[in-house]
């Protein structure tokens, strides 16, 4: 089939399945023939045998001891496509466990936690892009940067569910300074186009009576810009559970406010932690003159399948336990 189909097939947007194609991220094989792609998702498919599986998908039920031969019923009820789209052919029981495995993604555990909600995206082990366990562990599930001593051991945060708007609000000193204000602007349009619009981020003049917003302004005098001249800015956020519900950008000088710095701490707000790839918008260290103004096509990648998880979801896809915490603050540091 060509891309065109397969996108339609797998209710993938076509300009986005033309995007990933370009990007390297297109999850099945696919090349090039005169002015078509042509994609092959063989690699997709329904539950194989048992033996050589390339996909393994169980559902069973949280209250009673597993019964083997309804398991082994179930697993015909499952199809799934080669983009790691699974989904469940009978609604399960609320409650009930499921567990993917499929040779490529990472291993799925989840809950049926809405009667209606038979769809899981699974997440891609490695990429042509650059993904691959290492990049997830530290982009995704980490605290402390690319320094950290345990990546893969914190929680996926993300903005709260069912967010669609964020405001930014920056001071009236950046909202005076047009180079300022531009790098705000072009921020905000390179975060939209990489999430594709399903979160809309908007810079604001004033605080919104209600969703998402984050304040930005410039504080030489902070004391994380004070004991350290290397930082350039710091983003706060809180944290409802694993749930970003606002926050604020601190620029330790009004020029970092005037370039992809802004990009860089907005992809913090989204949920992004550091990358370990030096080429990445989310890079630990800022390089100036490397032209680093949009998010690569793995953090893009990333962003997107972060969407289709919960705060709290646990390395490597695992959310069956999401406990509730206090609000709580994260602050990330960026030199
Ligand atoms: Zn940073």
């Amino acid at each position: 089939m060509n891309l065109t189909e397969w996108a339609r097939a797998q209710s993938i947007h076509v300009t986005t399945a033309y995007r990933w194609y370009r990007e390297g991220n297109l999850p099945v094989p696919a090349r090039k023939a005169g002015r078509l792609i042509l994609v092959s998702p063989d690699a997709a498919v329904a539950p194989s045998p048992a033996g050589r599986a390339d996909l393994y998908a169980r559902v069973s039920s949280h209250d009673q001891k597993a019964d083997l031969d309804r398991q082994v019923a179930r697993l015909t009820t499952w199809a799934a496509d080669a983009g790691g789209q699974v989904t469940l052919g009978e609604r399960a029981p609320f409650g009930s466990l499921v567990d993917v495995t499929a040779s490529g993604f990472l291993d799925r555990q989840s809950l049926i936690r809405r009667s209606g909600s038979t769809r899981f995206v699974l997440w891609p082990r490695r990429t042509a892009s650059g993904i691959d366990e290492n990049y997830t562990m530290v982009l995704v599930y980490t605290s402390g940067g690319v320094e950290s001593p345990s990546p893969g051991t914190s929680p996926l945060r993300r903005l709260r569910l069912g967010t669609t708007q964020v405001s930014l609000v920056p001071s009236p000193e950046i909202q005076q300074d047009g180079q300022a204000r531009e790098a705000h602007e072009a921020a905000v349009a390179t975060l939209n186009a990489a999430v594709a619009g399903r979160v809309v981020y908007a810079v604001a003049p004033s605080r919104p009576q209600t969703g998402i917003a984050f304040d930005t302004r410039v504080d030489p005098k902070e004391g994380l810009c004070a004991s350290d001249s290397r930082v350039l800015a710091f983003t706060s956020l809180t944290l409802q559970s694993s749930e970003i519900v606002g926050g604020e950008l601190v620029f330790c000088g009004l020029s970092s406010a005037r370039t992809s710095t802004v990009t860089h701490e907005l992809g913090h707000t989204f949920g992004l932690q550091h990358s370990p790839d030096e080429r990445d918008l989310m890079s630990a260290v800022y390089q100036p003159g490397f032209s680093r103004t949009a998010f690569s096509a793995s953090e893009t990648l990333t962003m997107s399948l972060m969407m289709e998880r919960r705060g709290g979801n646990r390395f490597p896809d695992n959310d069956r336990d999401l406990p509730a915490t206090a609000t709580s603050t994260l602050t990330i540091v960026c030199r």
